[in-house]
């Protein structure tokens, strides 16, 4: 717009130089100067010829008239000839030669007139001859130019009123634009004052805002000046809006061992525009209140940024009260958490005390001779042993949750066989399945179950959970346990359904806290104590997996388990132990040291390995079994844990240290320690396996031999020869050998990484189980397994036990 308004203007300017120049021609076209000048010739000539008529009459005293009078006329020719004026005039030919002849006729005249009187006065005939001849053509140059003036002003006058014409148009188009360009400049001027309104509208809110803010807020400059003060600032600083505006905020609220790094802060900022505090959220800090005092404040602060300015807005908040609380609230829960330690602390010790009688008691009623008992008898220790083993299922499960909830609880992961744990479950709950009249099917989905690397203790726990649950909340129904391998790949399904009494909508958001049995006619006459599936969440949990309950109420419920399971590459055919019938038929007897320093327990431990074919001799302490062991060469020793002055541990590794008779003779630990981390304490300690009190008849006759059958080299030879044939299994036995002299070699050379040599170890002991080669398989196991306190005297027996059978083979 602007543009178009130049352009007009300068048009306007431009067209109205024109009519000034065209007008200009006009005047003088008209100017009666111009056509007096042409008349005038004529006149002039006239008089010229007058005074030559009279000095020819008068003679010499009236020449000096005659040469004025032609000095006139010269003069009126040259302006005509020469004057840009009559240019127009001139320009006609015939004009021109007019002026010539006129011109020539002067110039004839101009010797005589310059000359003397007398020349002159005889001059004087030609002379007004000549000018007789030449006045028409002046006569005609008058007229001439009369007519060519009218001519130019006709012209000059059209022209004039063209570009008046054409000037009014462009001052009427220039006034149109002017008016469009003040109708825009006062739409602008509008929206500018709406705009400033708007501003002025959104200034006195934030102005209210910041007023009534119940935070602190502080506006400051890029150096460190506080420009903006609130009310709630005053408040939490002591400082008037007065005071502390203009002030630099660090000498005022930051505290003396915070103010260099705020100043670094600042300047870090301003130079790189690097942020930590600014933008960074909530940050808590300290600040100093007039009165000296230091407090915990709140803060946030974020920089607002235009081209050429910078100010930081700081939201701060008086956390002192708050902090205080917290205080307070870590004060409360850690004497909760004392209290709730000594609590699970009590229930621990109780537990245990707890079991040991129960253990007496359970125990012997496994070794009462049945057949010499009357039905009712019978029925009776029947009772005894079910009220038993559930008081001891009770006691165990309150041990759980304590321990669970004291400590956290961390999966412990062991490679084990899924299929086969999960089997071996579901067999041992037949007769409870038997009992409630149900049938009880197993699914193992996928291949892919065999080897799997997870906490195969915990996952039992919770199996026998869910699928005792199934069982006791069913009767004449079917429960289904199914295993299976998810996409990922990692992670394993378990479900276990039954067709039982179901769970109500109301009660399943219920079941897995603690303490929660469903009042349901049914559960009434069941026993438990709510815990099962409290522990079987937290395990879940503590196992990385998840767990969910579904049910119809009198049709049955789903218990959904998925828990990460990785496949770990094992061949199972191999490394299978040896089955039940393999022990049977084995016709050594064993000799065996049970280690116990309570009697009763002692005594039904030796009476059940004496049933299952053990030759027993008994140690009352840590002390009495060294001294049996040192002299008498046992094939297993049966440890207890817990015994006064040399416990089991201690005793262990006396044992193993001292080279004695039963040095390198295979040692499990018996013990009334059920917890996980108990039970890994143990096994760190160097035992071979450990079997949790009560002994039952099963560990007996199932756990105990498949070490012993470990002794028996030959055995394990024999399943290796017929799996790999003679000629396979010699070369691989060649193989072994030579792996394991450079391991003896490693093994000896002072300074190896204990972790190194453990994989070896383990490397090694794979090969060892596979080709039965137990004597070095036990040597490497335990090596595998020793911790820092153990792994030297398990070094020493290693190398003496490698060096010879090596020169036993060489
Ligand atoms: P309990 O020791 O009583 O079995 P749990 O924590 O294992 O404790 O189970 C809590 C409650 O959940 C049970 O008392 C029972 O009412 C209900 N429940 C658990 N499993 C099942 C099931 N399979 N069918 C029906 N009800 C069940």
């Amino acid at each position: 717009m602007g543009l178009i308004v130049l352009g007009l203007l300068a048009e306007t300017i431009f067209l109205s130089r024109s009519v000034v120049d065209q007008l200009q021609r006009l005047s003088i076209a008209t100017s009666d100067n111009v056509q007096w000048n042409l008349a005038q010739v004529e006149v002039d000539f006239l008089r010229f010829q007058t005074a030559i008529d009279q000095a020819e009459r008068e003679g010499a005293p009236i020449l000096a008239d005659l040469r004025t009078r032609f000095d006139i006329l010269y003069s009126r020719h040259s302006i005509i000839a020469d004057s840009p004026i009559y240019g127009e005039l001139r320009a006609a030919p015939e004009n021109e030669e007019r002026l010539r002849s006129f011109r020539a006729f002067l110039d004839r005249a101009i010797p005589d007139m310059d000359g003397p009187d007398a020349g002159l006065l005889a001059a004087l005939p030609q002379l007004r001859q000549d000018s007789l001849a030449l006045r028409p053509d002046l006569r005609a140059l008058a007229l001439d130019g009369v007519k060519t003036f009218a001519e130019v002003e006709a012209r000059s006058r059209a022209e004039v009123s063209r570009t008046l014409i054409k000037l009014a148009f462009s001052m009427l188009v220039l006034i149109v634009a002017l008016l469009a360009t003040i109708a825009v400049l006062y739409g602008l001027f509008r929206r500018g004052q709406a705009v400033a309104d708007e501003n002025q509208l959104v200034r006195s809110r934030f102005e209210a805002m910041v007023a009534s803010s119940l935070d602190a807020i502080l506006v400051v400059d890029t150096h460190g000046r506080i420009i903006a003060f609130n009310g709630a600032a005053e408040g939490v600083f002591g400082y008037s809006s007065e005071e502390a505006v203009g002030e630099q905020m660090s000498d005022l609220i930051v505290p003396e061992h915070l103010r260099d790094a705020h100043n670094h802060g600042m300047a870090r900022y301003i130079e790189t525009g690097e942020k930590r505090v600014i933008d960074a959220g909530r940050v808590r800090l300290e600040a100093l209140h007039k009165s000296g005092r230091v407090f915990p404040v709140e803060l946030s602060i974020s920089a607002a940024e235009n081209e050429d300015r910078t100010v930081f807005v700081s939201f701060l908040r008086d956390i002192s009260q708050q902090v205080a609380d917290e205080e307070e609230l870590v004060r409360a829960r850690d004497e909760a958490q004392a209290g709730e330690k000594a609590k699970s602390e009590l229930l621990s010790v109780m537990s245990h005390e707890m079991r040991t009688p129960l253990n007496g008691i359970l125990g012997s009623l496994e070794l009462i001779d049945r057949e010499n008992l009357t039905g009712q008898q019978v029925r009776y220790l029947d009772a005894i042993r079910v009220s038993g083993n559930l008081l001891l299922s009770h006691v165990n499960d309150v041990l759980d949750l304590s321990r669970i909830n004291a400590m956290s609880v961390r999966a412990e992961e062991v490679e084990f066989a899924l299929d086969e744990t999960v089997r071996n479950l579901v067999d041992s709950h037949m007769a409870l399945t038997k009992a409630h009249g149900n049938e009880m099917h197993v699914h193992l989905n996928s291949d892919t179950l065999s080897w799997v690397r997870g906490d195969e203790l915990r996952l039992k726990q919770c199996l026998l959970n869910l699928i005792g649950n199934a069982n006791k909340f069913t009767a004449d129904g079917v429960v289904t346990v199914e295993v299976e391998r998810l996409d990922d790949g990692e992670v394993v399904e378990f479900r276990i359904s039954d067709t039982g009494i179901g769970i109500s909508e109301d009660d399943i958001g219920k079941i897995f806290d603690d303490f929660v049995m469903i009042d349901t006619a049914y559960s009434r006459g069941s026993s438990g104590t709510g815990l099962g599936l409290a522990i079987t969440r937290r395990l879940v949990t503590a196992m990385g997996g998840e767990i969910e309950a579904d049910s119809i109420e009198g049709e049955g419920s789903l218990f959904t388990m998925r828990l990460p399971l990785p496949v770990v590459q094992r061949s199972k055919s191999i490394s299978a132990q040896p089955s039940r019938s393999d022990l049977e038929e084995s016709q050594n007897q064993p000799l065996t040291l049970v280690v116990d320093d309570n009697d009763i327990n002692r005594m039904i431990a030796a009476d059940m390995l004496t049933q299952a074919g053990h030759r027993v001799e008994e140690a009352d302490g840590g002390k009495a079994a060294i001294l049996a062991a040192r002299k008498t060469r046992y094939d297993l020793i049966l440890m207890d844990i817990s015994m006064p002055e040399v416990d089991g541990i201690e005793a262990l590794q006396t044992i193993r240290a001292e080279n004695g008779a039963s040095a390198e003779t295979l040692i499990v630990a018996l013990t009334a320690h059920a917890a996980t981390e108990d039970q890994d304490r143990i096994r760190r300690a160097g035992f071979d396996d450990l079997l949790i009190k009560p002994l039952s008849r099963r560990a007996v006759t199932t756990v105990l031999p498949l070490h012993l059958v470990d002794n028996q080299e030959e055995d394990g030879k024999q399943d290796a020869i017929s799996i790999l044939g003679p000629a396979k299994y010699a070369e691989a036995l060649a193989d072994f050998h030579e792996e394991a002299a450079r391991f003896l070699t490693r093994l000896e050379k002072p300074g190896g990484r204990t972790s190194d040599l453990q994989a070896e170890a383990h490397e090694l002991w794979g090969s060892a189980s596979v080709l039965g080669v137990s004597s070095a398989w036990r040597h490497l196991q335990m090596l595998e397994r020793a911790d820092a306190e153990v792994w030297d005297s398990a070094r020493k027996q290693a190398i003496g036990a490698f060096r010879e059978n090596l020169s036993e083979v060489s």
